[in-house]
C-alpha cells in the first residue's frame, strides 16, 4: 500500500495545484500522478495549494470533491489545506497579502504599469482572436488574462508612473485598485528554459506573449503573479503541471528574476484530447473522475488507459 506519504528524505519539493472551478477529468489524473511519482521518486514533499482565485467559478464543492478525487486515486500530499503545515494558508483566496508585497515590490522595481484598457478596446486594438483559442482550462485557470493576447502596449507610457505625470507617485501608490496592472516585458527578449520532460523551450517577448497582466482591475492577483509568490515562499523544487501552461513558464521567468527568486525546475505533461483531439476541459463530463469512478472505472483502469495526448 502505497497510500501514505512517507518523510521526505531529499529537498525536493512538488506541489498539486488544483483550482476548484469543475471536476477533475482524466487528464488532471494523468498531470497530478506524474507530480505525485515524482515526489515519490526523489524521496520529496508534495504539498497541496488550492488555486481559487477565480472567485466566480470557484466552489467548495469543487474543493471538496478535488481532495477526495486525488485520495480516490491513490496521490497522498504531506501539507494542504486539509493537513496544514509549516507554510499554512494552502488556499490562495487566504494568501492576498503575499501577493499584494510582491505587486509592491514589483511597482516600486518600476516594472509595472497600470493598465486602464477595456477588453473591447484591446480587442479592437488587436483585430486578432486569443492566441488561444483552445479553451485550454486544463487547470480551469483564469481566462482570457492568463492566455491573453499580446498587448498592443496603449497604457506603456505610463511606465512607472513617471513623476511627471499627474497623479500618483510611486510611493503614494499603496493598493492596486481598480485597474489592471501588467508587467512591461522588454520586446525581442529571449526567454528560454530546459522542460525535464519537454526539452528545451524557446519564447520571444513581445512575439509569443506581451505585457502580460500581474493584477486584475477586480481586485486580486493574476494567475502567473499568485503561482510564483507561492512557489516561492512554499519552497518548491520542481512544478509539474500539464503543457497549457508553458507560455506561462515563460512569463513566470521574468516575474522570477523582477521579484529575485529562484526558478524551479519544470516538468510539463502533455495534455489528454478527446477523440476530436481537443484539449479536455471541466465540461468534459463524462470524463471526470467521479463520473468514471460512478461507472466502476478503479484508479489503475483511469491511469494506465490508452488516451491520445496533444503533439
Ligand atoms: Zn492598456
Amino acid at each position: 500500500m502505497a497510500s501514505i506519504a512517507p518523510t521526505p528524505t531529499s529537498s525536493y519539493r512538488g506541489r498539486l495545484a488544483p483550482s476548484p472551478t469543475g471536476f477533475l477529468h482524466v487528464g488532471h489524473a494523468r498531470t497530478f500522478w506524474t507530480a505525485w511519482q515524482r515526489a515519490r521518486e526523489a524521496g520529496g514533499a508534495l504539498v497541496m495549494r488550492m488555486e481559487d482565485l477565480d472567485t466566480e467559478r470557484s466552489r467548495a464543492v469543487y474543493v471538496d470533491a478535488a481532495l477526495e478525487d486525488l485520495r480516490w486515486l491513490g496521490i497522498r500530499w504531506l501539507e494542504g489545506p486539509d493537513k496544514g503545515g509549516p507554510f499554512a494558508p494552502y488556499v490562495q483566496s487566504k494568501r492576498r497579502a503575499l501577493y499584494l508585497a510582491a505587486w509592491r515590490k514589483l511597482l516600486l522595481r518600476g516594472f509595472l504599469f497600470p493598465c486602464r484598457c477595456s477588453r473591447k478596446d484591446l480587442e479592437s486594438a488587436l483585430g486578432a482572436p486569443h492566441e488561444s483559442s483552445s479553451h485550454g482550462e486544463s487547470n480551469g485557470k483564469l481566462e482570457p488574462l492568463d492566455d491573453e493576447p499580446i498587448y498592443p502596449g496603449t497604457c506603456r507610457r505610463f511606465l512607472g508612473h513617471a513623476p511627471q505625470l499627474p497623479g500618483p507617485t510611486v510611493s503614494d501608490v499603496e493598493t492596486p485598485g481598480g485597474t489592471n496592472w501588467r508587467f512591461r516585458v522588454q520586446d525581442g527578449e529571449v526567454v528560454e528554459f530546459v522542460d525535464r520532460n519537454l526539452g528545451p523551450q524557446r519564447f520571444v517577448a513581445g512575439e509569443d506573449f506581451g505585457d502580460f497582466v500581474v493584477w486584475r482591475r477586480d481586485g486580486g492577483p493574476s494567475y502567473q503573479l499568485a503561482c510564483v509568490v507561492d512557489d516561492a515562499a512554499m519552497g518548491i523544487t520542481e512544478v509539474v503541471r500539464g503543457a497549457d501552461l508553458l507560455k506561462s513558464t515563460a512569463r513566470q521567468i521574468l516575474l522570477n528574476r523582477a521579484l529575485r527568486y529562484t526558478n524551479p525546475a519544470w516538468y510539463h505533461c502533455r495534455l489528454v484530447v478527446d477523440h476530436n483531439g481537443r484539449r479536455l476541459a471541466k465540461r468534459h463530463d463524462a470524463l471526470s473522475l467521479r463520473a468514471l469512478r460512478q461507472r466502476g472505472l478503479t484508479p489503475m483502469n483511469i491511469l494506465s488507459a490508452e488516451l491520445p495526448v496533444e503533439e
